[in-house]
């Protein structure tokens, strides 16, 4: 009996491992966040990707202010005016075409838990406030954009409704995580600073984070661990939205390169710069998706910011 038992017990934890693995592989039946159903996409109602996408949830060059820096809190769907929008999940209408908050057309779903979703630019609402939809269900027809781009600029937002709280609405969008962002350390500079390029496939806009490790290339020692996550980038701005536009943060020179529908990919060029160390150095540069899988490079450079003091170069004629 015990030896069954135990059979059986092994069994279960064999079946139990099989099923987290099988679980595992298909990152794409769960939202990042697996307490949450995923959505359905917000224009076909499924959960085929709706294409192409204009913009991600992050750093990018905004066609509507001469491509200036802009922090991106949602992702940008192109539609023809008047295309039908649908709900992406269960949830209870709490604004229905206008807010004085916003200066454009939107709908806003609360989806319960402090998770909500925004449709902006919507030239109709086809929903009433306090309304419940189902997922998939008609809640307002698209606009057009500041820039006089018709699209749907679509958000997520957890934790409250401040635009703060706007995450990267791929952790809740179904789409097959195909693991196609890349990232090449493209310069190391001894002044102690370091140029990265991340790329992004434009039909897999997941891209959520970076993060940077210097250590000492003879002891291996750890000099600095830094990095940078959109969301926690995103919640630093609170109260003005228009100091969103700073480009350089915490010793990061953000450089998006200029994205929309045609580009084959999303590039953004990153500069940590004032990082420790001085001699041989060995840098490691991760890009992580929603779903903390990571595309990494490696490098070897020097530190010597001593050496190049312009003022002694000068000072000796
Ligand atoms: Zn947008």
């Amino acid at each position: 009996m015990r030896t069954i038992s135990s059979l059986l017990w092994v069994f279960g934890l064999a079946l139990g491992l099989s099923i987290g693995l099988l679980l595992s592989l298909h990152p794409a039946l769960f939202s990042q966040d697996e307490s949450w159903p995923l959505f359905v996409w917000p224009v076909s109602g499924t959960s085929t990707p709706d294409l192409p996408q204009s913009s991600a949830y992050g750093p990018r060059l905004r066609a509507s202010c001469g491509r200036c820096y802009d922090f991106h809190q949602g992702i940008d769907i192109p539609t023809p005016i008047s295309t039908t929008l649908r709900a992406v999940l269960t949830g209870t209408v709490r604004i229905a075409g206008s807010h004085p908050l916003y200066s454009d057309g939107i709908v806003q779903l609360d989806h319960g838990n402090k998770l909500y979703t925004n449709y902006i630019h919507v030239a109709a609402s086809l929903v009433v406030t306090g309304q419940v939809v189902a997922p998939g269900e008609p809640v307002a027809l698209s606009g057009v954009g500041d820039n006089g781009f018709p699209h749907l600029h679509f958000e997520t937002r957890q934790g409250s409704v401040l635009r703060q709280d706007a995450v990267n609405s791929y952790r809740y969008l179904p789409y097959t995580d195909t693991l196609r962002h890349t990232l090449a350390i493209t310069e190391v500079l001894e002044a102690g600073a370091v140029w990265l390029r991340v790329t992004t496939p434009g039909d897999e806009l997941d891209l959520n984070a970076i993060t940077l490790t210097v250590r000492s290339a003879i002891t291996g020692g750890l000099l600095a661990e830094t990095g940078l996550d959109y969301e926690a980038h995103n919640k630093k701005y609170l109260g003005d939205p228009a100091q969103i536009d700073i480009p350089d943060l915490d010793g990061v020179l953000i450089q998006p390169l200029v994205y929309a529908t045609n580009t084959p990919v999303y590039v953004v060029d990153f500069f940590f710069h004032n990082l420790p160390g001085l001699g041989a150095v060995h840098i490691d540069a991760c890009a992580l998706d929603v779903n903390a899988n990571t595309a990494c490079d490696t490098a070897v450079g020097v530190f010597g910011r001593q050496l190049f003091l312009p003022q002694i170069t000068q000072s000796n004629p």
